[in-house]
């Protein structure tokens, strides 16, 4: 009865997420994601199409982020053919998003080419292009939430709300008489908008994501009242405010906050603008997936109410409606991507923004390494914008409470769900290092036996 589980990205890191069980009769791969890191290292590595990966039989994408879904274009041209199952909502999210990727990444090629032409140096090729994500995009079938369906001999699915982001979910694989729960990113719940992460019956053995596996978030309710606070001091000192958000999920979150905030009273009316193209399509999709919303978001819509548009918030697409924002005075917000202030629109914002101590910088999510996100939040005195040192003189302030992240307890109230002695094995991905060892001594400290942290191409046969 063997059954094989090879891992071949977000082992031992955030990004990169891709696994392939391998049954003898059949093989299912489960995301493909792209891994974001120094620019050298992730050329190499997504470039890369593991030769289990593109034999594999069909595969499942758990949601539409592109650490999870981002390399799917790259493996479909390489000749991956089979179907790619994942909810209406992520196939409609994925598209959007893998089709600004390949954007991204042909810009890129082009401005490394350039650079490589002056040295005469051998031209690089996008990792895939804009018609290879169109591409891809025909490979995705859809599989409601709770419907089992057999997707290759011997393997059945079934997709469990994991409240992450729109159209997120956990997927149980049943599979020669085991229940193989993966987590796929859990949400927090009580997140606005999305529901909460559900209960997956009966697992066997568990794959579960660890992102913050030694991290706490403070509730989300106080998350609301602190955002207030801020944002009245800032509406009082007239401050413009910037608030750098990933397109998906963060923004549609803000959003909703903000108009909770001000449908409440709470909070003087101030104009906000999304600026993003890419929020603007997503929050198009999530209007279009009200199956997946919240009881909040739901009241909303039986009051006929647009959850995420309001007399003062405009969606900005097109560039000089961008470059207009400079001029204006606040009080007022902007929100712009990228979430990691590395690249888009929120850098000319925040040129615009931080050396005026009047003016408020919110950081909403978890800034990797080496970005400026970071060196931000770390409160470096000067910032470099497009070439020019600026100083860092606005308040800059963390919420990280809107995280779409499981924190340590949620995850480990996961655990506490099931019985330690009916898991026969527990596998920790997606978190680095330090976060994923102590998610895995607190799960043994619940009596959970068998705990691996696997490497990059490391396989396990199943118990
Ligand atoms: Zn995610």
């Amino acid at each position: 009865m063997s059954l094989k589980l090879t891992f071949y990205g977000a082992a031992k890191t955030v990004t990169g997420s891709r696994f392939v069980l391998d049954t003898r009769r059949s093989s299912i791969l489960t995301e493909f994601g792209l891994f974001q890191g120094h620019r050298k290292k992730s050329i190499e590595i997504n470039s890369r199409i593991p030769e289990a990966a593109l034999a594999a039989d069909a595969m499942l994408l758990s949601h539409a982020h592109i650490d999870h879904s981002g390399n799917i274009p790259r493996l479909v041209a390489a000749g991956f053919g089979k179907s790619i199952y994942s909810t209406p909502a992520t196939i409609d999210l994925a598209k959007i998003m893998l089709l600004d990727s390949a954007e991204i990444q042909e810009r890129d090629a082009e401005y490394m080419n350039k650079k490589h032409a002056k040295r005469e140096e051998a031209l690089v090729e996008p990792l895939y292009t804009v018609e290879e994500a169109q591409a891809a995009g025909y490979s995705f079938k859809p599989l409601n939430y709770h419907e089992t369906r057999e997707i290759a001999p011997g393997v059945k699915v079934t997709f469990y709300d994991a409240g992450h982001i729109l159209g997120s979910a956990q997927v149980l694989y049943q599979v020669k008489g085991r229940r193989i729960l993966f987590t796929g990113d859990l949400g927090q719940p009580r997140l606005p908008v999305v529901r909460d992460p559900e209960r997956v019956p009966d697992p066997d053995i568990i794959i579960s994501e660890s992102t913050y596996g030694d991290r706490t978030h403070s509730p989300v309710e106080e998350a609301k009242e602190r955002l207030q606070v801020l944002l009245q001091d800032a509406y009082n000192r007239g401050a413009k405010i910037v608030v750098p958000a990933f397109a998906v999920g963060r923004t549609q979150a803000l959003v909703f906050v903000m108009h909770e905030l001000m449908g409440e009273g709470r909070l003087p009316s101030m104009p906000i603008w999304v600026d993003s193209p890419l929020s603007l399509e997503a929050t198009q999709v999530f209007r279009k997936h009200p199956e997946c919303f919240d009881k909040e978001t739901w009241e909303y819509l039986d009051r006929d109410e647009d959850p995420f548009g309001f007399f003062r918030l405009r969606y900005v697409k097109k560039v000089d409606e961008s470059k207009a924002l400079n001029h204006i005075s606040g009080p007022c917000m902007i929100i712009a991507s990228s979430g990691m202030c590395e690249g888009g629109r929120v850098v000319h914002h925040l040129k615009n923004t931080i050396t005026d101590p009047n003016n408020l910088v919110i950081i909403t999510g978890f800034q990797a390494p080496g970005t400026l996100g970071r060196r931000i939040v770390e409160g470096i005195e000067t910032v470099r914008l497009y070439g020019e040192e600026f100083p860092l003189n606005c308040q800059v302030e963390v919420l990280n409470e809107y995280s779409a992240h499981a924190d340590k307890t949620d995850l480990l109230d996961l655990f506490k769900g099931y019985n330690p002695k009916k898991v026969k094995q527990v596998f920790l991905v997606h978190g680095d290092e330090r976060q994923t060892a102590a998610l895995g001594a607190a799960i043994s400290e619940l009596g959970y036996q068998n705990i691996e942290i696997p490497e990059v191409d490391q396989g396990f046969e199943l118990r």
